[in-house]
């Protein structure tokens, strides 16, 4: 399952990134196994962190997880090194300080980490130091399931049928098996630098008021879980509807590795032999399967990081100028006078979450209402959300753009008003965060401008004052749409010359 290291290693450094955790850890198991010594070392990336605001809670999550692996790390009998600087420089530097023969790591499939861990191999070479990289993040990836003919899938369902064979075939735990960090962790050795930077020295702000509170380290990734395997049944019907607690909200964790991809498939699959729990249990192990196949689009078409995947879409001619940045700006703020949509903005902008019903329908509200390139929408996720990944960020702007590998057909629209009276039917989750509108009844709160001027007098909305007018007719923008996808449309047989 993983990588070989060259020769036994004497002495050896483990690099974490996105794997904050001391259990079930591939680099550390190689690591500890293979070396008579083994560092730890975690690096606050400038490279990354530079071009972050100064409010970033993904920055607060880190930290909280570092502290906590530190901890443990020194319960194991070893310890955690923590810089701040340019990986690049930090790890070929370290690496010559402690004399290491090997610096082990987890694959890290982004074409940006992809590059730097070329360069750092290529530094550490000179050192005659290794650069080892192991699989941890994903049950299967790059060329693990491929069709019959050997290429890479780019449809889910034959991807997951086929992944779901491949674990199956060989007993459910085989591609789960955790790595048995204790058995050979007497080889952690104990560092005197402990010391760790605080987010303020940083140049970060903490953020104490978040109305969702999120918890960094692998203790806070075990509660969640433990409190969604007594959810698990429900997951099926609960996870479309925002305002109930549905889904796992395990994303940042996974993102960050406090969690491990092994741990949470074993259970997944213990689930569905549970005839309470099978289906709600075979549709989130579902989930986890997006996960992987998003990362493996990714390693194998890496051009989608600012490229359709299907290349006629690049054709598409989006809104430009001052009244699409009026737009984009009122989408990104909330204030586009669809009650469903300002209130997903919301969740994003206060939380750093946004439940995927709402990621979707905010996404194609404001690529297939508001006529904006998916890549606007794509790079404020990117900022603003704790979870952020990139294969499945762009996964799914892909997907609701019409763009993507297995994305909607051009031609589907969501209406926003439908699906706010479908997965809010009682507006529960509109008043969370739109308090201004509560005083309207379930019926009313999905599309106040279609009230009459006495219900919003007596429910004290004032449309432009206390809540927007919408930004745009969903009908008329539906066809503009149309007419926008057209450059895309397959011509029919009988049209073909
Ligand atoms: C426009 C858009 C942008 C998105 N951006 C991200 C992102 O940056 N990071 C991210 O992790 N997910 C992203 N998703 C997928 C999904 O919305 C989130 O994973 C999910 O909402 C996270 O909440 P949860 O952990 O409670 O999910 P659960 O429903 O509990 O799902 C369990 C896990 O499965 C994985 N998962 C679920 N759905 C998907 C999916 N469609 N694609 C890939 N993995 C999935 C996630 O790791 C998730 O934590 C995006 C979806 C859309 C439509």
């Amino acid at each position: 399952m993983t990588d070989k290291c060259p020769a036994p290693s004497h002495a050896s450094l483990v690099w974490f990134r996105r794997d904050l955790r001391c259990f079930d850890h591939a680099a550390l198991y190689a690591a500890l196994k293979q070396s008579q010594t083994v560092f730890c070392v975690f690096i606050f990336d400038k490279t990354i962190l530079d071009h972050l605001p100064e409010h970033d809670r993904r920055v607060q999550f880190i930290h909280q997880s570092i502290v906590e692996l530190a901890h443990e790390l020194e319960k194991l009998g070893g310890s955690l090194i923590v810089r701040y600087g340019h990986a690049e420089q930090e790890i070929p530097r370290l690496a010559a300080q402690l004399q290491v023969d090997t610096v082990f790591v987890n694959h890290d499939y982004e074409p940006q980490a992809v590059l730097r861990d070329d360069a750092i191999r290529h530094h550490l070479g000179q050192l005659n130091c290794h650069f080892l990289s192991f699989k941890d993040q994903v049950i299967f990836e790059k060329d693990e399931v491929l069709t019959l003919s050997n290429t890479p899938f780019s449809i889910f369902t034959p991807y997951k049928n086929a992944w779901l064979k491949k674990f199956l075939a060989e007993g459910s735990d085989f591609y789960a098996t955790p790595y048995p960090i204790e058995r050979y962790a007497k080889h952690l050795s104990a560092h005197t630098d402990r010391q760790i930077p605080d987010v303020q020295q940083m140049g970060f702000t903490t953020s104490e008021h978040s109305a969702l509170p999120l918890q960094g380290g692998m203790s806070a990734g075990n509660e969640l879980f433990k409190d969604f395997l007594s959810r698990i049944h429900h997951y099926e019907v609960a996870r479309n509807f925002p305002a109930i607690k549905g889904p796992s909200y395990l994303s940042v964790h996974l993102r960050f590795g406090t969690v491990s991809i092994r741990h949470l498939v074993r259970e997944a699959i213990n689930c569905t032999r549970t005839s309470a729990s099978m289906q709600g249990a075979q549709i989130w192990l579902s989930e986890l399967i997006w996960r992987d196949f998003y990362f493996m689009i990714l390693h194998h078409h890496p051009r989608v990081v600012g490229h359709s995947f299907k290349p006629d879409y690049d054709a598409i001619q989006w809104e430009s100028g001052t009244s699409a940045e009026t737009s984009f700006a009122a989408w990104c703020q909330g204030r586009t006078g669809y009650p469903l949509v300002d209130a997903a903005m919301l969740q994003l902008n206060q939380t750093g979450y946004m439940h995927n019903r709402l990621r979707m329908v905010t996404a194609c509200f404001l690529i297939k209402d508001l006529g904006i390139d998916w890549r606007w929408g794509e790079r404020y996720f990117a900022l603003h959300l704790n979870d952020f990944d990139l294969s499945a960020n762009n996964g799914g702007w892909q997907w609701a753009a019409s763009t993507g590998c297995d994305a909607q057909p051009y031609f589907r629209i969501f209406n926003p008003v439908t699906q706010s009276e479908k997965f809010d039917p009682d507006g529960k989750f509109i008043r969370r965060y739109l308090p201004q509108l509560s005083r309207l009844d379930n019926k009313q709160i999905h599309a106040p401008w279609k009230l009459s001027s006495t219900i919003l007098k007596q429910a004290e909305i004032s449309l432009g004052h206390n809540y927007p007018a919408p930004i745009v007719d969903h009908d008329t923008a539906r066809k503009r749409t149309l007419e926008r996808y057209a450059v895309v449309k397959k011509p029919s047989k009988k049209m073909a010359p």
